[in-house]
């Protein structure tokens, strides 16, 4: 193993514990995925973040061959076929936060309460349509979703967030959490004022050049 394959490998291991700590995820729910070559790193299934370590990273192929008794997330397929079709995507984080994935059980878009909503790309975070976890039919219906966008929601299950890197893709899935949560809060108060498509577009195209440039953030 190279030290660059040693220090992403570390890095998905500090993504996942960071999701944990943030809330996001709890026991062995989520998982975390990083490009790397052609292929990509990925979180071992049902090992909980704090027993994570860089040993247990599974090195898959872009076709999603692992090595022999490897065990990777259950979710690899989605994993692999995002990493197939969004050249643009360095990473990937899979959760199951409580907000995003109320608004999932209800199998509701989230819309654009909050003009934060544009750093996910658009004016809804969409709600897949269900499909079992593990499978692929959850790869197609998460694809259909995120299509252009870097966020959706999975029907009762929980959400994915991606980025041109792990710090980018972890602080888009605590965005979609918070923007659940100020939602699912504001219509407790009374009628949420939601905002226009062409209101967002101008949103988007402000992220195009807002914060921390990919190249200036850590992997
Ligand atoms: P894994 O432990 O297999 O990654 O599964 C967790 C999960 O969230 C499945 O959707
Ligand atoms: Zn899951």
């Amino acid at each position: 193993m190279t030290p660059d394959e040693w220090d992403l490998r570390q890095a998905v291991i500090d993504t996942a514990r960071a999701m944990a700590a943030a809330g996001l995820n709890h026991g062995t729910s989520g998982n975390v995925s990083a490009r790397h070559g052609d292929g990509f790193l990925i979180t071992p299934s049902g090992v909980p973040n704090e027993a994570l370590r860089v040993g247990d990273i599974v090195a898959m192929s872009a076709d999603g061959t692992a090595p022999a008794g490897a065990r990777p997330s259950s979710e690899w397929r989605f994993h692999r076929d995002i990493y197939a079709a969004r050249p643009e995507v360095g990473a990937i984080v899979h959760a199951h936060p409580t907000y995003a994935t109320a608004f999932a059980i209800c199998r509701e878009d989230l819309p654009a309460a909050h003009y934060m909503i544009a750093a996910t790309g658009g004016p809804t975070i969409r709600c897949s349509a269900y499909a079992t976890f593990g499978t692929q039919a959850l790869s197609d219906a998460a694809l259909a979703a995120l299509d252009g966008r870097l966020a959706c929601l999975l029907a009762n299950h929980g959400l994915i967030a991606l980025g041109p890197t792990l710090a980018r893709a972890l602080w888009l899935a605590v965005e979609v959490e918070v923007l659940a949560r100020q939602y699912a809060v504001a219509r407790t108060l009374g009628t949420p004022v939601i905002l226009g498509d062409d209101e967002i577009a101008v949103n988007v195209e402000k992220f195009r050049s807002y914060g921390l440039r990919p190249a200036q953030q850590p992997e």
